[in-house]
């Protein structure tokens, strides 16, 4: 599980926890099977999952494209010698002046979703490629990315019309199925909807040319999910179903399928207590918790598969004993700060205070939705190997 170069590692930094450890040939690995699984999708690697610069450094020497959410990602993913033709601007949600800026770094590649953005693009983006991301329903996202986002296909049909009357190029629809898929036939929806868009919009002379699958492709957490092959063969299905010969452009946006489940956050027991004689329930206290990189526990969304750092394997913790159930909370003075109450984890009897946790996959959407300094906690520390 943790490859040898990690290993030799951590045990010649042996970084104090809690720390997040991103295996880099990992990744790699996993943007090359994606690339054999859909070869004719040109990968945008979202940089929101995991910006850090030896992760894009990584993806950008495989070749990946990128899709950025801000003016700072953009400037993030110059820096590591990304082209400006490589980069999507992918927010449909951007200020006047940071489009502007994109613009005269090279950005060419725009989304929108409304009328208003469309109008600020027109202006300080003039000429380039603009999307519409479409509103769309889905079910089986852990983690959702609608009804913010996108808007319904007849508004969006009148916006590319719009879009290509402002002098921009009415490029091609979007849309993002949830994250953490878990049901690889959401995309079929959606892509009957782009492709109807595409008909109608050619009646009227807007000839799109891209159609852009959003990310939702799913890390391995602690219930089991569809290969990622019968995610690639779903949507090729979708695509030879709807638009038959005349395949646009596709454009893929994973981020968590890329990165999550090359990083390990290894975190320490600083605390087992109970609350009443009466009660059997351990709660285990860890130096991270929600405001360290856990965030995606909200609500139980992501239950990361966590071991005790001795075991390799569920299972393998017999010498600690039998496992019970515990509740499982972070360091801070905050009630909120409570990591999983409901879910149902399992513990060995024998875990001690000062055993070290691994917390399996974390390799996306962690460290940078971690705290700056809440309850004097320093923002969760990340190290690439
Ligand atoms: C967050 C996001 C992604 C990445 O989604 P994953 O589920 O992490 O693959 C892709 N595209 C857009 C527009 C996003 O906002």
């Amino acid at each position: 599980m943790t490859s040898d170069r990690v290993a030799q590692f951590l045990a010649a930094a042996e970084p104090e926890t809690p720390f997040l450890v991103i295996d880099l040939e990992a990744i790699a690995q996993k943007y090359q099977a994606l690339c054999q699984l859909l070869p004719k999708a040109q990968i945008y690697y979202a940089i929101k999952a995991n910006p850090e610069a030896e992760v894009l450094n990584c993806l950008q020497q495989l070749g990946s494209n990128f899709d950025a959410a801000s003016i700072f990602e953009i400037q993030r993913c110059l820096e590591t010698g990304a082209r400006p033709e490589q980069i999507s601007y992918g927010n449909t949600i951007k200020k006047a002046q940071d489009i502007a800026q994109a613009y005269a770094l090279g950005i060419r590649l725009y989304s929108f979703d409304s009328l208003a953005e469309l109008e600020k693009l027109a202006i300080h983006a003039p000429g380039a490629r603009v999307y519409c991301r479409l509103l769309i329903e889905t079910q089986g996202a852990q983690w959702s990315l609608g009804r913010k986002f996108g808007c319904e296909p007849e508004m969006a049909y009148d916006l590319l019309v719009h879009a290509q009357r402002f002098g921009l190029v009415a490029d091609g629809v979007a849309f993002h199925v949830g994250s953490q898929q878990t049901d690889p036939l959401q995309w079929e929806q959606p892509i009957r909807l782009a492709a109807e868009l595409f008909e109608r919009l050619k009646q009227v002379d807007v000839h799109l040319n891209l159609l852009n699958l959003g990310g939702g492709f799913p890390a391995h957490y602690r219930s089991p999910v569809p290969e990622e092959i019968t995610y690639a063969e779903s949507i090729q299905a979708s695509l030879a179903r709807h638009f038959g010969a005349e395949l646009p452009l596709v454009m893929l946006e994973p981020g968590r399928s890329l990165v999550a489940d090359a990083g390990v956050l290894y975190t320490e027991v600083i605390l087992i207590a109970k609350k009443s004689y009466a009660d059997d329930l351990r709660w285990v206290f860890l130096d991270a918790g929600k405001f360290n990189g856990l965030i995606e526990t909200l609500g139980d969304c992501i239950q990361y598969r966590i071991l005790v750092d001795k075991s390799d394997e569920w299972g393998e913790t017999a010498s600690l004993g039998e496992m019970n159930s515990v509740i499982l909370a972070g360091p801070t003075c905050d009630s909120a700060d409570i990591i999983y109450e409901k879910a149902d984890y399992k513990l060995p009897l024998g875990l001690k205070i000062g055993d070290r946790l691994k917390i399996l996959s974390t390799g996306a959407y962690t460290h940078t939705y971690a705290s700056v300094g809440f309850n004097g906690f320093p923002p969760l520390k990340v190290y690439c190997v």
